[in-house]
């Protein structure tokens, strides 16, 4: 929905073409009054997509219901990043079935790409579509000639808007070369392939003239964009162009790998609020022998000299991190190498994964597995290592400024919530209609791995 409700570019087709609109009268409209269901499971990019399948499904008559009600088609974007990611998936695909016996299937994402036929199999699966055809679903649901377009990872009309959500994700690339160890995105995704600058340009325009104030620049290894491009500048290029876009929003960019981390982007944070000061810079292990074991390509010593050379340009750059506890091999001194590791750099977030076997990756075949028991007890010693340090960044902000995109109303205490530049999740006094905006608010006090603030201006 355009944010003023006129009809205007900003999409939100929903019920902008009620079925009595005229426009659509011609034999593209015998879908219309055909009710679809959308659902993404796992990552940003899953969640790019859908909404760029709801808009091509909208603007062609289709209407939206919500998930869990009866639909004539009910498209699942799904991943496969975890064991329990896969049977989400098929529970989900069982629970449209018995919500609509006669509702068609259509199924695309990691899941599908790695098991079509295990999907294919389910009732009332009308179509799988792997994660390189998923702009060929409106067509061939629809077989109009209009929406037909080559075989992509990316969509040609991009999006103009995304449901229920005050930021908008901004797909820059796909795939990822690197084949980690113990990671199945690679055979899921495939190789890495970056998407043309101008269609991102046009795309963020257009997000940013619909008044989206933040915009998450996301992919499966988004430091490895433009690698493929000729003559590319790679991210810090694309981030420099989008910059110039003129009008109040800012740009954070999502989990990133340090072998594809430029310290340039630290220059960019410090020439430009429009770059937000924070970086999701995945870790895995602080371990050497471990790192090597994952085939991560780099040491925690060339790891930690990255951070050093990054927090000299911004010192109070929001720094978080994912870390896999239980990696096959993994033992007591190789974990307490990790665990004084983030002690060392500080990180004010982390998401700790315990090892999650994946088959066909080159992990599934190591030898030394950790037992469960043992992964649980190191990913409650890690949460207890980071607590404080998480305590210890909240702390350093007390009193100061901090600007905070604001994404929802607490339900409990009535308070707005929403996350800093920095990436610290923030919550104040303020009226609903503020969300979607930029906020400046000062930090008071800490509760729990949020401040709570109070609302500068209005
Ligand atoms: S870089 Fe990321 S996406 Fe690529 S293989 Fe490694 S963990 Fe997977």
């Amino acid at each position: 929905m355009g944010r003023d409700g006129r009809v205007d570019e900003c999409g939100g087709l929903e019920n902008r073409y009620p079925f009595g609109d005229r426009r659509f009268e011609s034999s593209s409209l015998r879908h219309t009054r055909k009710t679809i269901a959308f659902r993404s499971l796992g990552c940003k990019l899953n969640q790019y997509e859908i909404q760029a399948l709801r808009e091509g499904f909208l603007k062609h008559g289709f209407r939206e219901v919500p998930f869990a009600s009866p639909a004539d088609y009910y498209v699942l974007n799904t991943c496969t990043v975890t064991e329990w990611a896969d049977k989400e998936a098929k529970q989900l695909i069982r629970a449209c079935h018995q919500t609509n016996p006669q509702g068609q299937i259509l199924v695309t994402g990691c899941y599908a790409t790695a098991s079509p036929k295990e999907i294919q199999a389910l009732p009332g699966v009308r179509l799988v579509a792997d994660n390189r055809s998923k702009n060929q679903i409106l067509f061939q649901v629809t077989g109009l000639q209009e929406v037909s377009e080559e075989e992509s990872p990316f969509f040609k009309d991009g999006i103009s808007w995304f449901e229920e959500r005050s930021k908008a994700f901004v797909k820059i690339q796909d795939g990822c070369s690197y084949f980690c160890a113990f990671c199945k995105i690679p055979y899921v995704r495939g190789r890495l392939i970056s998407r043309n600058e101008s269609s991102i340009l046009e795309e963020t325009e257009r997000l940013v003239r619909c008044g989206y104030q933040e915009i998450v620049l996301s992919g499966v290894c988004l430091g490895s964009y433009g690698k493929d491009l000729e003559g590319s500048r790679r991210l810090a290029g694309l981030i420099r162009k989008i910059i110039r876009i003129p009008s109040r929003f800012r740009i954070r960019l999502s989990s990133i790998d340090p072998r594809d981390t430029p310290v340039e982007l630290a220059e960019i944070m410090k020439e430009s609020k429009k770059l937000c000061p924070h970086l999701h810079l995945s870790l895995q292990s602080g371990d050497d022998t471990i790192l090597e074991r994952m085939k991560r390509g780099y040491t925690a010593g060339a790891f930690e000299k990255l951070v050093q050379e990054i927090r000299g340009r911004v010192p109070s750059i929001g720094l978080s991190t994912d870390v896999i506890v239980g990696f096959p091999g993994e033992n007591d001194e190789n974990f307490k190498n990790t665990q004084s590791f983030l002690e060392r750099i500080a990180f004010h977030r982390a998401h700790v994964f315990p090892y999650s076997e994946r088959e066909k990756t080159k992990a599934a075949v190591l030898d030394g597995k950790i037992p469960i028991e043992t992964i649980r007890k190191r990913e409650k010693a890690l949460k207890e290592t980071l607590a404080p340090l998480t305590r210890r960044y909240l702390e350093s902000f007390i009193g100061k400024t901090l600007e905070v995109l604001v994404e929802s109303k607490r339900t409990k205490d009535g308070l707005l919530q929403g996350f800093s530049e920095n990436y610290i999740r923030c919550i104040f006094q303020g009226t609903e209609t503020l969300k979607g905006t930029l906020q400046r608010v000062e930090a008071k006090e800490i509760m729990g791995e949020k401040l709570v603030c109070n609302l500068l201006t209005t």
